[in-house]
């Protein structure tokens, strides 16, 4: 389909293709703005881990430690009650070696800071001896704990039971005791060492810890034997529903869990060993707050400066659109006013038909794809009647309005996109018919002949008495060969024909020089 001659758009030198630089901008710092972001994220995501590892890896030093110093303060009880075990057991604890255990007993207990006490009683739980100058003699002991866990059990290895109140003094006590055996190996009574609970309390709080850290040692049951910050109502509590008590402990067993406290809703880092040598449990907590509290500095600092170059990129952004916008704008008009003057060099002013020179060019092209496509092209030219002497009778101003009804019959009549509408000069026309013949450009000028008589437009000076108009058509094949020149001429020589039989008529020329055919009507 032949490209249309008079779209300006279409004008010599083709139209620039525009790259999409504003979406391609926004594109880029949306871009540059999420790649920030991600790398933020990424940033903080890895060295959030890498503090969090690094809590791990303290709290597992610190568990170890906990573990360590807890093993060697009921290793030394313990190894004390074991010397004193075999000494009862050779020279049992008669009347006459009592004074000199008892001297033992305090000596022992003087030796070693952790120790509340050492007590012995006999197999009906009545106190024998104990390292307290002043013996504390009422119901016994018969209903504690490690007294009938001995009883009932012949096992000789040392019992650390729930923490208790000594009897004798009121203080807050772990109890370590051994059973010991008469000769026949039947139960003969209780050894106690009973370690101080302060004495854990200052152990537990000689530890780094944050102010919303923990850190306890309970029994492999659960049972908490001590805690930091101290809460007597805990003590003897089971923790048995806490994840650490959950699986079988094996023994040196140690590990660690983000875990959010069920009494106070903090989230805590929890980590735990038990001990190699005893039934006991060591649990240090971190608060999650206390492990990131550089973490989030860090975060909010580098959040903050991610944000500000974001907002930096984003007002580059926001200028440069809106510079993109202003030159877009400023580029629109100056393609209107383009296209306007494109228009004004192309069209006549009066008619608003193509002029001379948008015909010339639209004639090359027109020959040129005629040639290549073996198509015929088509000319017509019109000439008003007479319109000399309608000037004259009528005057300039009627004749203008003349040709501008002419003109819109062109137009009217000029239905195809390819089909270009002239005013070639004075009160001559022209119609270029791309891929036309003969036959359709002589019946598309009788039709414009026609039109124009139906217009009535009164020329008494004519002697139709209206305004008439003669037609010339040529139609050919164009070949390189060929010139617009003698393609305008032959059309006007069929227009001369037209004019030289009497005009208001339609004359044709063929390629062999020759009148084809030559119509008149409504003379
Ligand atoms: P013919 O039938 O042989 O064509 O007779 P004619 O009077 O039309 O003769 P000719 O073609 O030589 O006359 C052209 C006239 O057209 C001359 C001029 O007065 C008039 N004319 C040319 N251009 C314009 C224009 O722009 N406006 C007006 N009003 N008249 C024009
Ligand atoms: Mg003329
Ligand atoms: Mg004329």
């Amino acid at each position: 389909m032949p490209i249309p001659i008079n779209d300006p758009l279409h004008a010599p030198g083709g139209t620039l293709k525009r790259l999409p630089l504003l979406k391609a901008a926004v594109a880029f710092i949306a871009t540059v703005c999420l790649c920030l972001c991600g790398l933020l994220y990424l940033q903080l995501e890895q060295s959030r881990r890498h503090d969090l590892e690094s809590a791990r890896i303290a709290s597992a030093n610190l568990t170890r430690a906990m573990a360590q110093q807890a093993q060697d303060t009921f290793l030394q009880a313990d190894l004390v009650l074991g010397s004193l075990a075999d000494w009862i057991q050779i020279d049992g604890y008669g009347p006459a070696v009592r004074t000199r255990l008892q001297q033992t007993f305090a000596r022992r207990v003087l030796s070693l800071e952790q120790l509340h006490g050492l007590f012995l009683f006999d197999k009906s739980g009545q106190w024998i001896i104990t390292s307290f100058e002043k013996l504390h003699r009422g119901s016994g002991i018969a209903d504690r704990e490690y007294f009938q866990f001995h009883q009932e059990n012949a096992s000789l290895v040392a019992h650390i039971g729930p923490a208790i109140r000594s009897r004798q003094n009121g203080e807050w006590i772990i109890p370590v005791s051994r059973r010991l055996n008469d000769r026949k190996g039947n139960f003969q009574g209780v050894l106690l060492a009973g370690i101080k609970m302060s004495y854990f309390d200052q152990f537990l709080k000689s530890f780094n810890l944050d102010d919303q850290g923990e850190m306890a040692l309970a029994l492999s049951d659960g049972t908490l034997l001590a805690r930091r910050p101290f809460d007597e109502a805990l003590i003897g509590a089971s923790m048995a529903r806490h994840h650490i008590f959950q699986h079988d402990p094996a023994v040196g067993a140690s590990g660690d869990e983000m875990i959010r406290s069920d009494t106070d809703d903090i989230v805590r880092l929890y980590g735990h060993r038990h001990l190699q040598a005893y039934p006991l449990v060591v649990i240090a907590a971190m608060s999650e707050s206390a492990i990131l509290a550089g973490w989030y500095d860090r975060a909010v600092q580098s959040s903050l400066i991610v944000a500000l170059v974001v907002l930096g990129i984003c007002l580059f952004g926001w200028v440069f659109v809106h510079q993109v916008r202003n030159s877009e704008r400023i580029e629109a008009d100056l393609r209107k006013a383009q296209q306007a003057l494109e228009l004004i060099a192309t069209h006549d002013s009066l008619t608003g038909l193509a002029n001379r020179r948008l015909f010339e060019r639209a004639l090359g092209i027109e020959f040129g794809r005629g040639a290549r496509q073996r198509s015929p092209l088509s000319l017509i030219m019109l000439d008003i009647d007479f319109f000399k002497r309608y000037n004259d009778t009528y005057g300039h101003v009627a004749g203008d309005h003349c040709l501008a009804e002419v003109a819109k019959v062109l137009k009217d009549c000029c239905h195809r996109k390819a089909d270009l509408a002239v005013r070639y000069g004075g009160e001559e026309f022209a119609v270029l018919l791309p891929d036309t013949n003969l036959h359709g450009a002589m019946a598309l000028a009788e039709q414009i002949r026609r039109r124009v008589i139906d217009k009535q437009i009164t020329h008494s000076a004519a002697p139709s008495g209206y305004l008439t108009v003669s037609l010339g058509c040529h139609a050919f094949v164009p070949s390189s060969l060929d010139s617009t020149e003698v393609f305008i001429q032959r059309a006007d020589a069929a227009l001369y024909q037209a004019k030289h039989s009497g005009r208001n008529c339609v004359a044709a020329l063929s390629r062999e020089d020759s009148f084809d055919a030559l119509e008149r009507s409504d003379r």
